[in-house]
């Protein structure tokens, strides 16, 4: 899956590092995988910013989006279900709508499946690690296809909350509280569910696998932090150097899906020959 970064060229000592990567993911207590934009790009998801961007392309979202919609959620309710209104979030539904997982979900999905991996901890709203198999996701940001109550934060897939156009915000059956969507907005605070796990799933973490960003941002830019400072282990999974390069424990650099398969199959089948000395 290198067709996102065509010139690419691999580092000769590729090979070995990932071995050496694979090696402290097999010795691990509990391994957590954190991710970003950069892993979903393979799959034809670009990024917010710059060139190409989707906010680039069709504008952005306003950047006090959950201020207008506590002080008026029936208008963003009736935008929200009429998205041609606001052009950002229908070329983002059209564009997440679209896009499938790649070797990169589908390689944590096998860890996961494995035994190797505890959690997914993503920064990405496009559902991209459930649909790939994952079943133990953090979702910091949400999930654009899902619901939330601003209540007692049950989230609701698809046809399971009936919305009714002349009875907006909708309200959540179980505590009564208005329902929003799920992607959290500017200004609006990481769920509180969601955070609360990240946290214990990083408390636990000795071996955590940084694919498709810097972590640059809170709360995430916190997680790697606190796995070096307990002695753990970062693996990092980027296509270029980024700022958590220089702390990480190993730096793989490449194109998520091609590494994290790689990684993926060295954790399955380990080569002694080339850990000798390297893990
Ligand atoms: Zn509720």
């Amino acid at each position: 899956m290198a067709e996102a970064y065509p010139h690419f060229e691999l580092t000769p000592t590729l090979d070995a590092d990932i071995a050496a990567a694979a090696a402290r993911v097999r010795a691990a207590r509990h391994v957590v995988a954190l991710t970003g934009a950069g892993l979903s790009v393979e799959s034809g998801i670009p990024p917010f910013r710059g060139p190409g961007g989707l906010w680039t392309t069709y504008g952005e979202p306003p950047m006090d989006g959950y201020q207008r919609f506590l002080e008026d959620p029936k208008a963003a309710w009736e935008a929200r279900l009429n998205p041609k209104k606001e052009p950002w979030l229908a070329g983002l539904s059209e564009t997440l709508g679209r896009a499938k997982p790649n070797d990169g979900h589908r390689a944590l999905a096998e860890l996961e499946a494995d035994g190797r991996l505890a959690c997914t901890i993503t920064q990405n709203i496009d559902g991209l690690h459930g649909q790939a198999g994952s079943r133990a996701v953090a979702e910091i940001h949400g999930n654009y296809s899902l619901l939330r109550c601003l209540g007692c934060t049950r989230r609701f897939a698809g046809d399971e909350l009936a919305v009714d156009p002349a009875n907006l915000p909708p309200a959540c059956p179980d505590c009564g509280e208005m329902v929003k969507g799920d992607t959290v907005q500017f200004g609006e605070p990481i769920p509180q569910d969601v955070l609360r796990r990240c946290y214990e799933e990083v408390g636990r973490c000795d071996v955590m696998i940084v694919a498709g960003t810097s972590a640059t941002v809170f709360p995430a830019a916190d997680f790697p932090m606190e796995v070096l400072r307990g002695g753990g282990t970062v693996i990092e999974v980027n296509p270029l150097p980024s700022e958590l390069t220089p702390l990480a424990t190993v730096a793989l650099q490449g194109p998520g899906g091609e590494i994290l398969a790689r990684l993926l199959d060295h954790v399955r089948n380990p080569s002694a020959q080339l850990e000798e000395g390297r893990a």
